[in-house]
């Protein structure tokens, strides 16, 4: 088959951290790349500056009332504008699309990504939450589709190296590394003290608000449990959490022989984002800063603290019990973690708020779309009701 030029590729969520980055690798390979759509929830003016700079054949800002705000502004050039959620996943179905780069934040990633999958388009994803809410669904989906589904988190694209190359039977265990975030020595008892501003200041990673958050309660790192659980179907109890404050071994599989193999790399988003959307099996040379002795002469590595960071264990709860009990744990979550960032609510309260909602709305446990619909608006209005 005669292999196009360029691949064109629909960003979803362009405007976030993700969605930079990967125009950032965009104009590093601009004869292997071509950003065909570019899509945002509510940033008008950077989605603006990006389409005016990368020129896509399509742009869709999800908010509808922004609408006519991007069209005018990009009227002088040929570019189709479009709005809402709905003209997302009908452009990811399209024939010019080649791979879809799901950047989005939360459960908002879903519809589109069942859509892109449903339309065998490859998936660089880096919205782990799809994965976290219906990872059973989606997994059933992708078995009747040719859909290819890339990690772009760089412990599950650090899982995926590892894993070239051997047989699946021969993993033993997963071990998933993680920072430990912004609060990893600080005393247990001063966490309700802690504010938005003092959890933004991740150590290592530059990343958007919300997964910052995510990271400091290590939620984020739950999360990452379940989305390595599908990607990779490796049950939950042979998946082991490590803290690894350096952030340069990116994640390591055990095998049945005993042997270990990590990936390392600097923290640095754009080396996954490069190397998911090499796949498969190609890796893009690039000029960028290597990593050097110095920053791998002093790796530590420590056991995560489950009494500080609750929400690790009722990640694995989810992962036991499986259903819609995921779902709930997210949509607990968003609504806990925006609260937080606007002041509403303690750090300590986050974990409250999803461990009551997880008690508190109904278990499926064999949901279908529908389902996970219902549930996800159910437990936001339950966490609400919470915060009041
Ligand atoms: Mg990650």
């Amino acid at each position: 088959m005669l292999m196009k030029e360029r691949r064109n590729i629909a960003i979803l969520g362009s405007t976030g951290s993700i969605g930079r980055q990967t125009l950032d690798i965009m104009t590093e390979y601009p004869t292997l790349f071509n950003p065909w759509l570019l899509t945002a929830n509510s940033s008008a003016d950077l989605l603006i500056e990006q389409a005016r700079k990368h020129l896509p054949a399509y742009v869709v800002i999800a908010k509808e009332n922004l609408y006519e705000k991007v069209r005018d502004a990009l009227s002088d050039l040929p570019i189709c504008v479009h709005s809402g959620s709905e003209a997302i996943s009908q452009l990811v179905t399209s024939n010019e699309v080649d791979t879809v780069v799901t950047a989005m934040v939360g459960y908002s990633g879903l519809e589109s990504t069942i859509a892109a999958i449903n339309a065998n388009k490859d998936i660089a994803l880096a919205n782990k939450e799809t994965l976290v809410v219906a990872g059973q669904l989606i997994t059933e989906l992708l078995k009747h589709s040719h859909s290819a589904l890339y990690p772009v988190d760089s412990e599950h694209g650090a899982f995926y190296q590892c894993l070239v190359g051997e047989r699946r039977e021969d993993v033993t265990k997963l071990i998933l590394t993680a920072s430990g975030g912004p609060f990893r020595n600080t005393p247990i008892e001063q966490l309700p003290y802690m504010t938005a501003a003092d959890a933004l200041k991740h150590p290592n990673w530059d990343m958007g608000a919300k997964i910052t958050i995510d990271s400091a309660t290590m939620m984020n790192k739950g999360f990452e449990m379940l989305e390595a659980k599908w990607l990779f179907g490796i049950d939950h109890d042979r998946i082991e959490i490590v803290v690894h404050p350096q952030s340069i071994v990116h994640s390591m599989v055990e095998f049945c022989d005993g042997s270990v193999k990590a990936q390392l790399g600097l923290p640095d988003m754009h080396l996954p984002i490069r190397y998911a959307l090499g796949l498969p099996g190609k890796r893009l040379v690039t000029d960028s800063h290597k990593m050097t002795i110095d920053d791998y002469c002093n790796l530590t590595f420590e056991r995560p603290d489950f009494e500080k960071f609750p929400l690790l264990t009722a990640a694995y709860t989810a992962a036991r019990q499986g259903g819609n009990l995921a779902c709930i744990m997210n949509a607990a979550n968003e609504v806990a973690v925006a609260a937080f960032l606007h002041d509403r609510i303690h750090f300590t309260q986050i974990h409250d708020i999803v461990a009551k909602t997880m008690a508190g709305v109904p278990f499926i446990a064999s949901p279908s779309y529908d389902d996970y619909v219902a549930t996800n608006n159910e437990a936001r209005s339950y966490a609400e009701s919470l915060i009041q």
